[in-house]
């Protein structure tokens, strides 16, 4: 059948693009439509809304040293980006880069997450908890829809912490 929301053919209980179940029409197909019509424009509204994510582009964004000014340090801030978040969906993406990264006294690294619409960019603060005793932290990311994404670290241990789940919005 032809899925009412988005428009895609298939077989089966739901639709395998954007999740509308396959809905049997019993009775007047055309009443019957009428009927679900509210259903299926704000299901649509949702789908294109989550899509629209799916071009926005996440990184993390670093001060880089660049030298020094008399006795201050002088860095540049320079963005590295995980891809976008249609990359990024139900994988584990890593930064190739390590980091030079240190817990603060409550045992929290607090990292600046950068997010581009292509337009637009904006920045989120995000703290990751409960992180001990590391240098050269790789720092990952994990989206389990396109609106939400957790920030994870690393060392050679293994995952060292993992921030809570936060929102691209
Ligand atoms: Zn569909």
């Amino acid at each position: 059948m032809k899925c009412l929301v988005c428009g895609k053919e298939y077989d089966g209980a739901e639709c395998p693009e954007c999740r509308f179940p396959n809905v049997q029409i019993i009775g007047d197909y055309d009443e019957e439509l009428k009927k679900l019509q509210p259903k299926i424009e704000e299901y649509r509204k949702e789908y294109l809304k989550r899509n629209a994510n799916l071009s926005w582009k996440i990184g993390l964004r670093v001060l880089r040293k660049i030298g020094f000014e008399g006795e201050r340090v002088k860095a540049i801030p320079e963005v590295f980006y995980f891809g976008t978040i249609g990359d990024i969906l139900d994988k584990d993406i890593w930064l190739d880069n390590p980091f030079v990264g240190f817990a603060n006294a409550n045992n929290e690294v607090a990292l600046d997450i950068v997010i581009s619409d292509g337009t637009n960019t904006s920045n989120k603060n995000v703290i990751i908890p409960g992180v001990k005793d590391t240098v050269y932290l790789n720092v990952g990311i994990y989206m389990s829809d396109a609106d939400t994404f957790c920030i994870k670290l690393k060392d050679k241990r293994g995952i060292v912490g993992m921030s809570y789940p936060c929102s691209v919005k």
